[in-house]
């Protein structure tokens, strides 16, 4: 296979896009194609300051060399969330140091939660039996994001999020019609309140496959193993159901997917969120909330009844 630009050998090749590539080009395009994304979808502007969520994996430090290679205003936040008494999450550390010791104007921010909050995700979960360990985790990390960017004063939050990790996504929640998920689904959700920060997946139609091909042709460590509580995750079988159907249907995956998103521009293609779902301040931290007093986040810290 030839690489379509240049002619010399390809060493990727984007079936759903119809394209090969050489490294060199592979790289060139993928850039040129977030840009393209990021402008398309008003994701932020040049002079924004833009806070990329960083975990250490492919995809969120792919997507904080593209952006630095674009020349955005650019700060990282990593949550240290205690995964794995510590090691999973000290090992995630490890990668988000070494990416930014390697370039310059690479800036990042971290956040214990446990010498922040008292204990770590697993602590936590382990204090509520009940509560899945990633459910907790989705809600801590949302809720530091956006703590973070509101007090720092950024444009907007971006994520590693790519195609698959949507696509999977909205598999599960076609699967169970979760109408108030579904239409709150969309790679950009824009600051309904002053203490919401808006939200970003700049890599929303990358498939996954290429967000890894981009880290290992730019020579990015990142931890490669998958966070020891997902495993037999739904989300990784839902996953694997699409790449099978990705292979006898190529582009499948991001049909899925895309025309999601332009259906949902139909008017009554999903109705608007509810009336009367207003969003008040939380009492103890002051983020938005839609139930009364606390927050669900603050709620986690008291201490359990019984
Ligand atoms: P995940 O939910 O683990 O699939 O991660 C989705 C996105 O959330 C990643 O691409 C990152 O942008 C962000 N993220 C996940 N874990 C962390 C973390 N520990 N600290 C900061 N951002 C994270
Ligand atoms: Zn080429
Ligand atoms: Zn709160």
């Amino acid at each position: 296979m030839k690489c379509k630009k240049c002619g010399g050998p390809a060493v990727v090749n984007m079936r759903q896009h119809r394209l090969a590539l050489c490294g060199e080009h592979f790289l060139e395009w993928f850039v040129a194609q977030t840009e393209r994304t990021i402008e398309k979808h008003g994701m932020f502007e040049a002079d924004d300051r833009v806070l990329v969520a960083v975990s250490g994996g492919k995809d969120s430090l792919a997507l904080w060399d593209v952006l630095l290679q674009l020349g955005y205003d650019i700060d990282a936040l990593y949550i240290n969330l205690g995964v794995d008494d510590h090691r999973y999450s000290e090992e995630s550390k490890v990668r988000v140091e070494r990416f930014a010791a390697d370039r310059e104007g690479a800036a990042f921010q971290v956040v214990d939660v446990r010498r922040t909050y008292g204990r770590s995700v697993p602590e936590l979960a382990r204090e509520r039996r009940g509560r899945k360990v990633c459910s907790l985790c989705g809600l801590v990390k949302r809720h530091i994001m956006n703590r973070v960017a509101c007090e720092g004063g950024f444009a907007a939050v971006a994520t590693g999020h790519n195609l698959d990790d949507e696509a999977a996504v909205l598999f599960q929640n076609v699967l169970h019609w979760q109408t108030g998920y579904l239409s709150r689904q969309a790679p950009v959700l824009p600051a309904t309140h002053p203490r919401l920060a808006r939200k970003v997946k700049p890599f929303f139609r990358a498939y996954e496959r290429d967000t890894a091909a981009y880290a290992l042709l730019r020579g990015i460590d990142y931890i490669y193993d998958e966070c020891p509580y997902s495993r037999g995750a739904t989300s990784i079988f839902y996953k694997e159901l699409l790449n099978q159907l990705e292979a006898r249907s190529r582009g499948a995956k991001q049909q899925f997917y895309l025309s999601f998103l332009q259906a949902r521009e139909q008017e009554g293609f999903l109705s608007a969120p509810r009336d009367g779902l207003e969003l008040r301040e939380c009492e103890e931290c002051g983020q938005p909330t839609s139930a009364p007093g606390m927050c669900a986040f603050c709620r986690l810290w008291e201490t359990p009844q019984g």
